[in-house]
């Protein structure tokens, strides 16, 4: 079973169950969630009998960092090995005034996006909260250091994992404490999910990727958008702007004469406008083997920025950050499974 995932009420009742009083099950959460122990050798305010009796019934911790790439700029890319030997990938970036991890939600993704490196064998299986919530863990007991603030954009799609996601973002907020707000969470645009999380009062960060002005488009590098048209998850933005009271991030992805010319940027601004919207520029990282995409020229990069600012869009690019360490949006795939080793 699990540890690291229960609720602090969970876990009263299960040191109850084994014959202690609740608070040591606080106690526990404690030396779990905000003091990022690996193992139950650290909990010294607990009782040895205790201690064993949680080896014997939890595996713990969940997550493993198998490599650990540093970059020159602090960012640091972890390898992480669950329990059943599947990899996924986390990435610790400090800034001056805060620390965020960058986590994954699944093993691989099946939502199959033309550019992403995740999608490309597909879903292997969902990750539980815990596995989820340890990913901030590990890089908070590594580091040394608290994490205040945690994106949901490593691989998978966080909101086709929705039970166990929802379950994590309230970990984080309770157990942590890591302020909701300080949450980000990226999202392909399952419409229906995006009603629901609205539904969850969770005051989250919420990050849409749009990549493209119109549907045709859309659906040719995001199949998703043949399920869910632009109509029904701007619809659902707006359901989640109206019940939250919080903005929504756009992103755009921005690809070589697929999506970057400034005529698209106008279509683009007339479809968000209503919504108050920002928008986030992803310049392409290139994937190999997944397409002739190519990220665009600077100039282009930046006439596509001013088209949008233009419209009164609010406007701002993705931070390079990892970058020699492959640390990127979208290239969380381990190169050794290609068969061959990351340059760090
Ligand atoms: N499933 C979520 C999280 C994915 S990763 C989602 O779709 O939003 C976070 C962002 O990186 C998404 O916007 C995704 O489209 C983008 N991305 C994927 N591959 C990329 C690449 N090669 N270069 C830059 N961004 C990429």
């Amino acid at each position: 079973m699990e540890l690291i995932g229960q609720t602090t009420g969970e876990l009263e009742q299960i040191v109850r169950e084994m014959g202690h009083p609740a608070y040591r099950g606080r106690q526990l959460a404690e030396w779990i969630y905000k003091r990022a122990a690996r193992s139950t050798e650290e909990m010294i305010n607990l009782p040895e009998a205790l201690r064993a009796q949680i080896r014997e019934r939890f595996t713990h911790p969940l997550t493993n960092a198998v490599e650990a790439l540093r970059s020159d700029d602090g960012a640091v890319k972890y390898l992480v090995e669950l329990c059943d030997g599947n990899r996924v990938e986390s990435v610790y970036l400090p800034y001056e005034d805060r620390t965020s991890v960058c986590i994954s939600t699944e093993v691989g993704c099946a939502m199959n996006c033309a550019f992403c490196a995740t999608g490309i064998g597909g879903l292997t299986r969902n990750l539980s909260a815990g596995e989820m919530v340890d990913q901030v863990l590990l890089a908070q007991a590594d580091q040394k250091q608290r994490i205040s603030h945690v994106v949901y954009m490593g691989m998978g799609e966080p909101l086709a994992n929705y039970t166990q996601t929802v379950k994590s973002l309230r970990l984080l907020t309770g157990e942590l404490g890591i302020s909701a707000r300080h949450l980000t969470l990226s999202t392909v645009g399952l419409a229906p999910a995006i009603r629901q999380l609205a539904d969850e009062g969770l005051p989250i960060t919420l990050a849409v990727s749009i990549h493209a002005p119109d549907d045709a488009l859309r659906a040719q590098i995001m199949p998703i958008a043949r399920t869910h048209s632009m109509d029904e998850l701007l619809d659902a933005c707006r359901y989640w702007i109206e019940k939250t009271h919080r903005k929504i991030t756009f992103e755009y992805l921005l690809l070589e004469n697929v999506n970057d010319s400034p005529e698209q940027a106008r279509d683009l601004a007339r479809r968000l406008k209503s919504l108050l919207a920002n928008v986030n520029i992803i310049p392409y990282n290139f994937v190999e083997g997944r397409g002739d995409f190519h990220r665009p020229k600077r100039q282009r990069i930046d006439a596509f920025k001013r088209e949008l600012e233009q419209q009164q869009i609010n406007v701002t690019e993705r931070m390079r950050r990892g970058n020699t360490i492959n640390a990127a949006c979208g290239q969380l795939r381990h190169e050794s499974e290609k068969g061959r080793k990351i340059s760090a």
